[in-house]
C-alpha cells in the first residue's frame, strides 16, 4: 500500500488544511514537551511567527529514564488544543500506547509514532483505524524497509495519511545523539510514495547542529523539518540543549524559503 511500485505519483497528505508533499517544503515546529500553557503559547507563537504551519509538542513524553519528566498527560492535550484556538496552528502530538490513541485523537490533528515506538505493531494499527494523519518517525534501529513496513501496518487499517520521519539511527558515533540518515530521504522517497521529512533536533540531539542538518535533509529532497523550539531552552523540562530559540528559527526559515522543492 505505501510502495511506489503501484502507485508511481508521489502524495501529499493534508493536516488541518497544510500540506504535507512534494511541491511543498513543511516547517512544523514547537516544544518538544508541553509543559505550561505559558511555554507552549511562547512557542507556538516564536513557531507561528518564523513561518510554521504546523506546531509540534508531546504531551506524553516516551523518556529513556523513567524518573525524567513524563509530560502532562491529558492535561496536555488541553493546552495544545487551546494554543490551536489561540494560533490557528494544527498540533502534532505523540501517542505512546495505544489505550490512549482514541483520546489523543480527539485533540490532535495528527498523531506522531515516535522512533521508540516505531514497530509497536499494536500502536501502528491502533493508529492506523484512529482516523487521523499519521507522523511515523523511524525506528533509531530499523532499517528503510523495517520503516516502510511499520507505515505498511498503519496503510492497512484503510489510513494511507501517512509522513515519513527520519531522525537519526544509532551507530558507533558518540558525538551526536543519533546519526542523521540524509541517504533515507532519497531512498524512501524512491521506494515509498508517502511524503519524507526530517527531524534534525532530535537525531543530532544539539542546537547548533538544527541548521546544517537541516540544510542537508532539504538539500536530499526533504519534504519538510519538525524542529523543538522553547522560549527559555535552559529551563526545559525536555531536550533543551536540541530547542531552537526564536532567532535560529527565523535563520532556519529564511534557509528554507530559499530551497524551492525538488520536483
Ligand atoms: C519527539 O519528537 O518528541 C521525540 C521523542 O522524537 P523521537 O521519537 O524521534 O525520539
Amino acid at each position: 500500500l505505501v510502495s511506489r511500485e503501484n502507485h508511481p505519483d508521489r502524495t501529499t497528505i493534508t493536516v488541518g488544511g497544510v500540506p504535507i508533499g512534494p511541491d511543498t517544503v513543511t516547517l512544523i515546529a514547537g516544544p518538544c514537551a508541553v509543559e505550561t500553557p505559558q511555554q507552549t503559547l511562547e512557542a507556538a507563537e516564536m513557531a507561528r511567527s518564523a513561518g510554521a504551519t504546523l506546531l509540534r509538542g508531546g504531551a506524553y513524553k516516551p523518556r529513556t529514564s523513567p524518573y525524567a519528566f513524563q509530560g502532562l498527560g491529558e492535561a496536555g492535550l488541553r493546552i495544545l488544543a487551546d494554543v490551536r484556538e489561540a494560533t490557528g496552528l494544527p498540533i502534532v502530538t505523540e501517542v505512546v500506547d495505544a489505550h490512549d490513541v482514541p483520546l489523543v485523537a480527539e485533540y490532535a490533528d495528527m498523531l506522531q509514532v515516535g522512533t521508540r515506538n516505531a514497530q509497536n505493531f499494536a500502536l501502528l494499527q491502533a493508529v492506523g483505524a484512529a482516523g487521523r494523519p499519521v507522523l511515523l518517525k523511524r525506528g533509531m534501529n530499523a532499517t528503510i524497509e523495517e520503516w516502510l513496513m511499520a507505515a505498511e501496518y498503519i496503510a492497512q487499517r484503510g489510513n494511507l495519511d501517512i509522513v515519513l520521519c527520519e531522525r537519526g539511527i544509532r551507530t558507533f558515533e558518540t558525538a551526536t545523539r543519533n546519526t542523521l540518515d540524509v541517504s533515507a530521504v532519497p531512498v524512501a522517497q524512491r521506494l515509498s510514495h508517502l511524503p519524507v521529512i526530517v527531524d534534525p533536533s532530535h537525531s543530532g540531539g544539539r542546537r547548533d547542529l538544527v541548521l546544517p542538518l537541516s540544510r542537508a535533509a532539504i538539500a536530499a529532497g526533504a519534504d519538510g523539518v519538525i524542529v523543538d523550539v522553547h522560549p527559555h531552552p535552559e529551563q526545559a523540562l525536555c531536550d533543551g540543549p536540541q530547542a531552537l530559540v526564536d532567532g535560529d528559527l527565523r535563520e532556519l526559515a529564511r534557509v528554507m524559503r530559499q530551497f524551492p522543492p525538488l520536483l
